[in-house]
């Protein structure tokens, strides 16, 4: 639950007050009544799920909100049994108009007061009417991702329960607000990318207990501070796929709270009933991040992450309205009393608060006003239905129910769309797509590495081989040369001599026609020489014929030769496209792995724009002078990131363009915005040391100091207590903040503040206080060490260490007084009872609190007067261990020393036999 954000322009709903005396609506002079109210279910936005991320963007960051009143019910029960038996002479004490949205509740015989609401349900509403007026658009809201909130209140026995939780088994026309809202919910949903989650919880006594798991009870609650969620991180959260097992738990949560109750001995319209459910719904970019995602020239696209949509709904069964009577008649001691209604009368305080607008919605006060937070008169859509009796025995309480849901009626909503960028979505796919491609290109990159191999083997092969025939052939045609060339020798001998023999025949042959005697005698001689002739002749045409098929033979290998070498030719060059395939591969990958690089810095670039535009959202347009300062702030802050040097430049152009008295003056603004601004502003300019005198010397400071006085924002009040930190940071600001009265303006602020930031400012600034040895007493005088312990209430552990700073700083200013001797007696921390705390937390798990608190102990321990506290208060234990396990040297030898050279620790230790 939270203040509502806007002033009187956000407001649509209408005041309607009781119309008192039955006179006709027309007399009634305020004229806010004659504004006619909305038709209940078709107001507030029904935002269109589709659309661009950029337009999903600016929907995300839409912090202004869509304003929309709590929207009331009223619904009449029937007459029971027992109402018809024990009224019957008696008339309702009600009577209703639905058509004109009118109740009228009867003071007695002839005077009656009249209601209007935005609904009236009379006792013959079916259920599924109710439904649809009272829950639907609250169901649709939470499926477009703002929060929504349904609650029943009314006396025991009106049918709060009947209205939100019949589970319709035996009659399914029965079904209350629960299963149906469930049903719809179902229906919308696509359970592939959507996610329904449950938890069903009661609160009695102020202690949360989980329905569907009793023995899990005193659940805390917890709120995001930048966010305002909330959340019961301790609770069952049960994920809901179909309708049947969500009623199932609906079931086992009723009778754990039936036997819960029982148990406690408490009646069950004592404990509110509480259901949440958590619908998260993926509406963007579901498909969108990658295209062409299992081939290898996959690329990526787009940048697009999917947009989560979240939206609660929580249903409130509330406890009995009726007044408890706290006398304890009814078995109850008074503070059992007190606990039983604190709920449900802090929840109307607060309705109260939020219904006249009032700075101070006290939330805080119970832990159903805590849980509503962000559910109720915040930043969420709500439908309040209240039920009635008929009988006039009841008048009082029905009254009181009506007056009620009249005060709701006031309270302003501003609907907040929860939707945020699914970027780790996005990222993981990114990196499976990354690993496809790394492995796919692996996967190439062998396979061509093998195939290579394989053709260099098999050309290797094949050259040796053809040089193996090659080398066989030359031998076979040099023996075949040789051979010839031994013939032909042969001959030639032969030839010679046979010329030589016939040299000495031959006169007888020329006398050819000589004597037949002489004839007949070389006859011989002569035929076998030329039988031999043709012989020979014969033996040199075989060789020839030889040869020639030598050479044949030798052509045939040569031109096998030729064409061997043409393969391996071919088989080089294929080797060379492959490697040139190869390469042109590791480069596609290259390509690739930096698109990806420049994939992540788009997707930082995004997140950091998104924070941005979140960023100046949140700043909002105030119109020409703060939009000036703003872009001089930004213009400041980018020359001081920028370059050392920009910075004189930058301030010079703020104050020539706007001039800091002029910014100074604005932060006495009446417009919220333009002094939010101002400040903002001052502070950043005060975060710069060489601006700081120059501020001050304006008399920032003091006015920085009356906003904490005059301002009730909070945001004021951060952000003026960080400018004044930073300012209280130089000992002559440190007294001029003293001077005026700064520590108890920073000690009220601190006392009012809720956000952790805040305190941890206005924690920072008297931390720093603390360290001004000159202004111990004043500082302790004012309140400042009170102010300071007062802010552990906020368990933040940057406050803590801001808390732990100032009593470490503290701690040693007065050390070194006591040494100098200009201060005696036991220490301010201690008579201010901080002891306890230093001690609680001198082990704190959280190192800059340790720290701080380590050296606190041992400037404290220094001094004999603070002795007897710190062995009673158990710090000596903590100094004994802080010497023995501080994982700082300093520390621990410091410690060390001041223990032993104390005598009282000394004593106290041998008396306790700590072996020292
Ligand atoms: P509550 O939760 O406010 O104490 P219940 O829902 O338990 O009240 O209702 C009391 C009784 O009245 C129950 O028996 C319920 O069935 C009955 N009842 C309540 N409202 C209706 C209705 N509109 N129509 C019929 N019966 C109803
Ligand atoms: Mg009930």
């Amino acid at each position: 639950m939270a203040a509502s954000g806007g002033g009187s322009s956000y407001r649509n709903g209408t005041y309607r007050g009781s119309l008192k005396g039955d006179r006709p609506l027309s007399v009634n002079s305020n004229p806010k009544t004659s504004v006619k109210p909305k038709p209940f279910s078709s107001s507030g936005p029904r935002r269109s799920s589709t659309g661009s991320i950029g337009a999903s963007t600016g929907a995300a960051c839409d912090d202004a909100g869509v304003p929309g009143r709590v929207r009331v019910a009223v619904r009449l029960r029937p007459r029971s049994a027992e109402e018809m038996m024990a009224d019957a002479d008696f008339a309702d004490c009600v009577e209703l108009q639905p058509e004109l949205k009118r109740l009228k509740l009867r003071r007695n015989n002839w005077d009656s007061d009249t209601y209007e609401f935005d609904e009236v349900l009379t006792e013959f509403a079916s259920q599924k009417r109710v439904y649809e007026v009272v829950a639907k658009p609250v169901v649709e809201s939470v499926l477009d991702g703002y929060n929504g909130t349904i609650m029943a209140y009314g006396q025991t026995g009106t049918g709060k329960t009947y209205t939100l939780g019949c589970l319709g088994e035996e009659d399914t026309a029965a079904r209350g607000i629960m299963v149906r809202a469930m049903e719809d919910i179902l229906a919308d949903v696509s359970l592939e990318t959507d996610s329904i989650c449950v938890s069903y919880l009661q609160l009695y006594m102020e202690s949360i207990q989980d329905l569907l798991d009793p023995a899990n009870d005193n659940i805390s609650i917890m709120e995001d501070p930048k966010t305002g969620d909330v959340s019961l991180p301790g609770a069952n959260i049960v994920e809901i796929r179909n309708q049947q097992s969500f009623v199932e738990l609906l079931r086992l949560g009723e009778s754990h709270r039936f036997a819960a109750n029982t148990k406690l001995n408490a009646e069950s319209s004592r404990s509110h009933a509480i259901l949440m459910v958590h619908v998260e719904r993926s509406v963007k970019g579901k498909h969108s991040a990658l295209s062409g995602e299992n081939g290898n020239n996959a690329h990526i696209t787009t940048l697009k992450p999917a947009i989560i949509r979240k939206g609660k709904l929580v249903v409130v069964d509330l406890a009995g309205s009726e007044r408890i009577d706290k006398s304890g008649s009814e078995g109850h001691t008074l503070e059992e009393a007190k606990s039983i209604n604190l709920s449900l009368s802090a929840l109307g305080k607060c309705i109260n608060a939020l219904a006249e607008n009032s700075v101070h919605v006290p939330v805080r006060d119970s832990k159903l006003t805590r849980l509503l937070r962000d559910s109720f008169g915040g930043t969420a859509r709500t439908s309040l239905v209240v039920t009635i009796g008929p009988s006039p025995r009841h008048r009082g309480e029905t009254a009181s129910t009506i007056t009620f849901g009249q005060r709701a009626m006031k309270v302003e909503n501003m609907l907040k769309l929860k939707e945020e960028f699914d970027y780790k979505g996005l990222s993981r796919r990114l990196d499976v797509q990354l690993d496809k491609l790394i492995a796919e290109h692996e996967r190439q990159q062998k396979s061509f590495e093998d195939e290579i191999k394989r053709i260099t083997t098999e050309a290797k092969n094949s050259i040796s081989e053809v040089e193996r025939s090659y080398a066989d052939a030359l031998e076979d045609r040099l023996k075949y040369q040789k051979h010839y060339m031994e013939s032909i020798k042969k001959l030639e001998e032969q030839l010679v001599n046979n010329q030589q023999k016939n040299g000495i025949e031959k006169v007888p042959v020329g006398l050819e026609d000589g004597g037949s005697a002489l004839t007949s005698n070389i006859e011989s001689p002569m035929i076998s020489t030329i039988k031999e002739v043709a012989e020979l002749k014969k033996l040199l045409q075989k060789e020839s014929l030889l040869r020639k098929a030598a050479e044949e033979e030798v052509n045939s290998l040569k031109s096998q030769v030729a064409q061997w070498k043409r393969s391996e030719t071919s088989e080089n060059l294929k080797i060379l496209k492959l490697r040139e395939m190869l390469e042109d591969e590791a480069r596609q990958k290259e390509k690739l792995e930096a698109e990806i690089a420049i994939l992540h810095g788009q997707l930082l670039q995004i997140s950091f724009e998104a924070d941005e535009t979140g960023r100046r959202l949140d700043r909002g347009g105030f119109g020409k002078v703060s939009g000036d300062l703003d872009s001089l702030l930004s213009q400041v802050k980018h020359q001081q990131q920028e370059s050392g040097n920009g910075e004189k430049a930058s301030i010079a152009k703020l104050f020539e363009q706007v001039g800091l008295q002029k910014i100074l003056s604005l932060l006495e603004s009446e417009d919220a915005d333009l002094q939010i601004h101002a400040v903002k502003v001052v502070a950043n300019l005060a975060a710069e040391e060489t601006n700081q005198e120059k501020i001050v010397e304006a008399g920032g400071l003091t006015s920085l100091l009356m906003l904490l006085r005059s301002s009730e924002n909070e945001t004021i009040h951060r952000v003026a207590a960080g400018a004044i930190a930073n300012l209280a940071m130089n000992e002559t600001n440190q007294e001029l903040i003293m001077d005026q009265r700064g520590i108890s303006l920073l000690s009220m602020t601190a006392a009012n503040a809720e956000d952790p930031q805040t305190l941890r400012m206005v924690a920072g600034a008297i931390a720093n206080l603390c360290g001004n040895d000159k202004l111990q007493m004043k500082l302790r005088g004012e309140g400042g060490i009170k102010g300071l312990l007062g802010m552990v209430r906020c368990r933040n552990p940057d406050v803590l260490a801001q808390v732990a700073r100032g009593i470490a700083n503290f701690a040693k200013c007065e050390s070194r007084a006591s040494t100098q001797g200009t201060k005696t007696g036991r220490s301010l921390l201690i008579e201010d009872g901080a002891l306890p705390w230093i001690v609680q937390n001198a082990n704190n798990e959280a190192s800059p609190i340790r720290r701080h608190i380590e050296l606190a102990l041992c400037h404290l321990a220094q001094h004999e007067a603070n002795a007897k506290d710190m062995i009673s208060g158990g710090a000596l234990w903590e100094l004994v261990r802080i010497s023995r396990d501080c994982s700082r040297e300093d520390i621990r030898t410091l410690a060390h020393r001041t223990l032993t050279s104390s005598s009282a620790f000394l004593a106290e230790m041998r008396r306790l036999r700590i072996d020292y």
